[in-house]
């Protein structure tokens, strides 16, 4: 199973291949808490099909897990277990201010501190909501959040694709929009980590060149 899974994962090569995480945000899966099943489809260093799963995700309707697919100009999710897929689409925040962002529950994969120094610049006073996995990506795409940050806490720290493939599709899919810290981006045709890219921010679109601003600003 595990070469299987390398095969688009470790590998990374070729005109069209899959890339699977089976456990994203293993730190919550083992809490209990927040985790997801990411796989995505990759021809020629594009993500052209985007399914992650969030067994552990609460929704609006009381309901727990949400399953999103992203494929053919759209974004859908299905609720609890159930086989109907609705559209998702990202929130219509354009305040900067009045926008809610998330971040890892893990402080080692993305600096906190420089998360709040950013909140601040833009002058969102709400908590951040702490979420482990990729299902950042579906809460952003549904609208449960407008901004997604992941900033680097190392220089040397490179992101793999399986991390960000599906939720970044699931995302753009859903009308936002997905790049590196400095707004370029994210580049899967460089094999299995994202070595052209620093970091992620995921937003609705509407605030991303605000984010990306008082991003460059705190990073220097
Ligand atoms: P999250 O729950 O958002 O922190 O995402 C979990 C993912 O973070 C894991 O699947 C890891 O691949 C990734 N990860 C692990 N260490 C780091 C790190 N130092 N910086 C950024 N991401 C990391
Ligand atoms: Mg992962």
């Amino acid at each position: 199973v595990l070469r299987w899974i390398a095969l688009g994962s470790a590998a990374a090569s070729g005109d069209r291949y899959w890339t699977l995480d089976p456990i994203d945000g293993t730190k919550g899966f083992l809490r209990g808490d927040q985790y997801a099943i990411a796989l995505a489809l990759i021809e020629e260093g594009e993500v052209v099909l985007g399914v992650l799963g969030c067994p552990n995700l609460p929704n609006a309707d009381g309901s727990t897990g949400a399953l999103f697919v992203a494929a053919d100009g759209s974004a859908t999710v299905a609720l609890g277990g159930a086989d109907r897929r609705v559209p998702v689409e990202v929130d219509r925040v354009t305040d900067v201010s009045q926008a809610r962002f998330c971040e890892s529950v893990e402080s080692g994969h993305s600096d906190q501190s420089q998360s709040a120094q950013i909140a601040r610049l833009l002058g969102i006073e709400n908590a951040p909501y702490r979420v482990d996995s990729q299902c950042k990506y579906g809460a952003v795409a549904r609208g449960d959040a407008s901004i997604y940050l992941r900033l680097p806490t190392r220089a040397d720290y490179v992101e793999k694709i399986w991390d960000h493939a599906a939720g970044k599709f699931v995302v753009e899919q859903a009308g936002g929009r997905v790049t590196d810290v400095n707004g370029n981006d994210l580049d899967f045709s460089q094999g299995a980590r994202l070595s052209a890219n620093s970091g992620v921010v995921a937003t609705n679109g509407a605030v991303h060149d605000a984010v990306i601003d008082a991003v460059q600003s705190v990073l220097g």
